[in-house]
């Protein structure tokens, strides 16, 4: 992988041209370019990570300048970069019109039978901002100020894998925005992520997280490939999460839940809770005992996460002493699977959305 990273008089150009990640490669025609001309482009950019036209060498020069002309090759400018190599990095990117996004990679070790690997997991974001408005999350705050487009959710993902120096392995769309409101363009995105042609990830290693479109779910379970996918359920029953996931009004839980059956029974794939927990909202033991129920009604993961405090919201974590006995409790109820995520990153305001907010307030 090479090192050509975007300047910013690139960037900055007026955004008239259009993007040429915006359509997926095995769709570009760039004026009836021949096929082989197509591949050493590609090459470039999903091998190589080329993002600099002049870079090109095997491109005729005239070929280079007349692309320059009608395409913008570079999504996204990093603006910002926190953290350090071996620990969680957080991306603040300036898009083309001057809105921020953010990705985090995030480092792990795992292993087993011995054999330790390291591996890179990429929280990936699709929307400006947000629409639905969950009132614990700083993604939200402002409201949606656009979705993103295929080359942006792609271009994420290029980008930071140049910056790391390496492959990224895991892929999970808990970024900023809801990535099941913004179908369209990411559907061609994940197609371009998954393909071997493209960045070759597979499809178990890329997780969608979602507040519970229900309607979205189903239409994502006729998705051909075998993606996971988690749902932010937040709270046991519809009043507790009602509180601070006001989406729950549109699609209570029951609506929610049927949707969840229908996605595993269409996939035969199991599925994950995310449960955060904050304090005095949703961490009494009643709640614990209805996510253990649901979790066992859909045969799901639960993955409980303390909440990560948001600057200038109310909401705080709760208590060690809580967390564990929370824990105890959903373990009691014996669901498939519980497993408590110590966020990494919390002291980077790895939470979804608040380095752009820290920016935005800047
Ligand atoms: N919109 C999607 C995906 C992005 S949010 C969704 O809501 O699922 C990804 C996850 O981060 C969600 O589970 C969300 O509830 C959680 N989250 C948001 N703000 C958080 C915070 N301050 N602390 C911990 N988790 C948070
Ligand atoms: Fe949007 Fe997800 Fe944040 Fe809710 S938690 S406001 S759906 S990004």
């Amino acid at each position: 992988m090479i090192d050509c990273f975007p300047s910013i008089d690139s960037l900055f150009k007026e955004a008239v041209t259009h993007l040429l990640l915006d359509k997926p490669f095995d769709q570009w025609k760039l004026g009836d370019l021949p096929l082989y001309r197509l591949e050493q482009l590609r090459h470039w950019i999903f091998e190589r990570g080329c993002f600099n036209w002049d870079e090109m060498s095997n491109l005729p020069i005239s070929l280079r300048q007349d692309l320059k002309e009608k395409w913008d090759l570079v999504p996204m400018y990093l603006q910002r970069l926190q953290g350090s190599f071996d620990t969680t990095q957080k991306f603040l990117w300036k898009l083309r019109d001057g809105q921020f996004i953010e990705s985090v990679l995030i480092p792990a070790t795992e292993g087993s039978k011995g054999i330790r690997a390291s591996r890179l997991t990429l929280c990936v974001s699709t929307q400006v901002g947000c629409a639905i408005g969950c009132k614990f999350c700083a993604s939200g705050l402002e409201g949606l100020k656009r979705n993103l487009s295929t080359g942006e959710i792609v271009g994420q993902v290029l980008l930071a894998r140049n910056q790391a120096k390496r492959r990224i392995d895991n892929l999970v769309f808990m970024g900023m925005g809801e990535p099941l409101a913004n179908l369209p363009a990411l559907l061609p995105a994940l197609d371009q992520i998954l393909s071997p042609k493209g960045l070759g990830i597979g499809a178990r290693h890329l997780t969608l997280s979602t507040s519970g479109l229900a309607p979205k779910i189903r239409e994502l379970a006729k998705y051909p490939a075998q993606i996971r996918l988690a749902i932010s359920l937040h709270g046991g029953d519809d009043e507790t999460r009602q509180k601070i996931m006001p989406i729950n009004h549109r699609f209570p839980l029951d609506e929610l839940l049927s949707a969840c059956e229908y996605f595993i029974e269409e996939r035969k794939k199991m599925i994950t809770l995310e449960y955060i927990l904050i304090a005095g909202v949703n961490d009494d033991l009643r709640q614990a005992e209805l996510l253990a129920s649901h979790a066992n009604r859909l045969n799901a993961k639960i993955n409980l996460i303390p909440y990560n405090k948001v600057e200038g919201l109310e909401w705080e974590r709760p208590t060690l002493d809580q967390i564990k006995s929370f824990h105890k409790k959903v373990q009691q109820g014996k669901p498939p699977r519980v497993t408590l995520r110590m966020e990494k990153g919390h002291d980077i305001d790895a939470a979804c959305g608040q380095l752009r907010l820290k920016e935005m307030k800047a």
